[in-house]
């Protein structure tokens, strides 16, 4: 059926006012992933039908990130870019991200392809069941060297000792919300940002989803060692009270 131009430009406006899912994505130097990247997803997000907004946050990037990202924009009127003015890291990037979604769910996933978009339907299923945060869970990590390996292993279970949150394991920020959650997590404004730990904490009905972690698809790691431990620490000071105690007690 053609409609007439008025109700076409209208229909189309409907379609992006009832935006379902938000897709966020920081992106800190991915020049060589995202073509990729945006092609794989955008034939997901296709096969599950629900009209979609992907939010590229880009995290101070010094390549051609920025030019990429809005050369996208420009041709898809359903991809959106944050950019910052420095390196601010992933975790603000992510918030960022949340803060300007509109969809009814939101989908938290990195941009090296190592959370795969064929793990989106699942997470949209379990969401339409009913639950408000779907966790995707590594049962795999492939293409990750054996220190991140062990590391990763050891901090989750670690974590789980030391808090009361309850965060699952293996699991990292890939994930989806209900708009019910985000509302809630935009209410708590923390600046070291422990994202996983905090969707754990606000409750409300989860559910993990197993899915193999692949390797990165090009490019490398923005995570050192050291901003990793960095990271870790972020986690356990924000949900524990442990580290205050064992210094009190060395005082
Ligand atoms: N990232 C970011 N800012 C940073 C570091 C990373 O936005 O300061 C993004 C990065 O581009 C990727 C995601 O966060 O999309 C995960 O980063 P990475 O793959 O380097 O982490 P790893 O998987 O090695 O832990
Ligand atoms: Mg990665």
């Amino acid at each position: 059926m053609v409609l007439p131009r008025r109700l076409r430009t209208y229909s189309v406006l409907n379609g992006f006012m009832n935006t379902q899912l938000s897709i966020i994505i920081p992106v800190y130097n991915e020049e060589e992933v995202l073509p990729h990247l945006y092609q794989q997803l955008t034939q997901v997000l296709t096969t599950v039908g629900d009209p979609y907004e992907i939010l590229f946050v880009n995290d101070g990037s010094t390549d051609h990130t920025l030019k990429l990202v809005r050369h996208l924009a420009r041709q898809d009127p359903r991809v959106k870019v944050i950019s910052f003015s420095r390196n601010f890291g992933h975790q603000l990037a992510i918030t960022a991200g949340i803060d300007y979604s509109r969809g009814e769910a939101v989908i938290i996933m990195d941009g090296d392809l190592q959370d795969p978009p064929e793990v989106i339907p699942p997470l949209v299923e379990r969401w339409r069941e009913g639950y408000d945060v779907v966790y995707a869970m590594r049962t795999g990590r492939r293409g990750e060297t054996w220190f991140k390996r062990l590391t990763a292993h050891v901090f989750y279970r670690f974590f789980r000792r030391l808090t009361r949150t309850n965060i699952p394991l293996d699991t990292g920020d890939f994930r989806l919300m209900s708009r019910t959650v985000v509302t809630h997590l935009r209410t708590l404004r923390e600046r070291s940002r422990f994202l996983r730990g905090l969707a754990g904490w606000i409750g409300f009905k989860q559910v993990g989803v197993p899915y193999k972690r692949a390797p990165r698809c090009a490019g490398s790691t923005k995570f050192s060692v050291l901003r990793m431990v960095r990271f870790a620490l972020d986690g356990i000071v924000s949900f524990s009270s442990a580290p205050l105690r064992i210094s009190i007690y060395f005082g």
